[in-house]
């Protein structure tokens, strides 16, 4: 243990998307700042973030896109520091940068580019970022906070936690913020694994096996909401967009819809096709718009009997049904695959106790919250990001220079 002190302005915990933001902000308004992380380099899930390239933002961002029990708690710091202001530092640091779908923006080159830029925005004489730093305990004494660990003695007088959620615990992901805010007596509200692939224990984990590496736009939902877009077949069970946005709305032991033709009326063509193809079997009529492969999987389990029936020997109950199959096709998830392979937490610390102007604790004077380990998650699309980045504005505003 060494027992060197380090007294500065301000102590952030975590030197991730938000509180290596924090750190630039805090820094650049002359503050001194240390930023302590556990993992051995700063940034992780930066570099891993949109495959490698980080979907830093969205041109689209609205409260809607984020999961908090207070919905209105969002709106403050999303509209302090916008999508557009992300984008005018991007530009600053002359990264290169495009739209993909739906306002979602990439790096051209690599997550290498925001990192870098989040760490040249701290002034280097300002901010001190230590790594593998292990906080054993955090005391309040005397208006400061002082934090031990495996690198020495940390004291000040403001404290960000800005450690994240539990998602991918081999990049660094900890619960720690939730413990330190509980010790000071916030509630965190109960967390679970969101951006998540669904698994299945029944029949549907064979089918998923058999067409794993398949895509297909679609659009699959539940009571709370609809998303459209792909989803892939895996090894595990259903990943791909539509299915990652809409685990954040799924609870366990619920059932999902999938619409598999959600552009088209599906009844309409196949009643079509007994009129102007009655020689022709379903298999063939669906195989115009689905993979061969995925039509034999819906044929076992949905019209085996009528495999061999021509189409215009197809009953009109029959066609019926089968379309309404095809779009509104049940199953039930037995999971999710979990923190490990998660892109964000659900829940977390209740927003009720924190202020939505600066991100202060209104249990800890000096206490600052921001980031992923607040009870807000965003959907898929950059939006995960834009909230870190604004928190940490809205934090990084309201920290001041203190006499030690
Ligand atoms: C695979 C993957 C891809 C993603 N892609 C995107 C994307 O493209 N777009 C998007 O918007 N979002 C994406 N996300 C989500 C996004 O990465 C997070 O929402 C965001 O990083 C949260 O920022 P944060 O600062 O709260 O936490 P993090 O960025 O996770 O940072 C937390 C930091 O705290 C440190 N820490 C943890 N515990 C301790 C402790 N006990 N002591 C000290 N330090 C600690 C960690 O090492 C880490 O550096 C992705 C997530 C994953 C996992």
């Amino acid at each position: 243990m060494n027992d060197y002190i380090t007294t500065s302005d301000v102590i952030i915990i975590g030197g991730g998307a938000s509180g290596l933001m924090c750190a630039g902000f805090a820094g650049q308004k002359g503050l001194h700042t240390v930023v302590l992380d556990r993992a051995n380099k700063v940034g992780k899930k930066i570099l891993m973030s949109g495959g490698g390239r980080c979907n830093f933002t969205n041109y689209f961002v609205e409260p809607d896109n984020y999961l908090c029990a207070n919905p209105h708690f969002v709106k403050s710091a999303l509209s302090r520091y916008t999508q557009w202001d992300f984008i005018s530092l991007v530009e600053k640091h002359q990264i290169p940068y495009h739209e993909r779908k739906h306002g979602e923006l990439f790096c051209d080159n690599s997550a290498k580019d925001i990192l870098k830029m989040l760490i040249e925005e701290c002034p280097p004489d300002k901010v001190d970022i230590r790594t593998k730093c292990d906080i054993d305990n955090i005391q309040y004494e005397n208006d400061y906070f002082v934090l031990k660990t495996n690198i020495g003695t940390f004291k000040a007088k403001q404290l960000v936690i800005a450690s994240g959620g539990l998602s991918i615990p081999t990049m660094g992901a900890s619960g720690f913020g939730y413990q330190v805010a509980e010790q000071f007596g916030h509630s965190v509200l109960p967390t679970r694994a969101g951006l998540v692939p669904f698994t299945f224990s029944d029949a549907t984990k064979g089918l998923t096996e058999r067409l794993s590496g398949l895509a297909h736009d679609s659009a699959i939902y539940n009571e709370r909401r609809t998303f459209r877009e792909n989803i892939l077949f895996t090894h595990r069970g259903i990943s791909g967009p539509a299915a990652l946005q809409l685990s954040n709305y799924w609870h366990t032991s619920e059932e999902i819809q999938i619409n598999l033709f959600p552009e088209t009326d599906i009844e309409a063509v196949l009643f079509e096709a007994k009129q102007n193809a009655p020689k022709a079997l379903l298999k063939n009529i669906l195989a115009k718009s689905l993979a061969k492969s995925f039509v034999q999987e819906l044929e076992d389990l949905f019209w085996k009997d009528l495999a061999t029936t021509l189409m215009g020997e197809m009953q009109d109950k029959a066609l019926r049904k089968i379309a309404q199959q095809l779009q509104s096709w049940t199953l039930k998830p037995s999971g999710t695959e979990g923190y490990r392979t998660a892109e964000v937490t659900l829940g977390g610390v209740h927003t009720d106790e924190v202020s939505s102007k600066t991100m202060e604790s209104k249990k800890q004077k000096g206490l600052f919250l921001i980031g992923e380990v607040l009870d807000v998650t965003g959907h898929l699309g950059g939006f995960n990001f834009q909230w870190a980045w604004a928190s940490a504005f809205a934090a990084g505003e309201s920290l001041i220079a203190c006499k030690n």
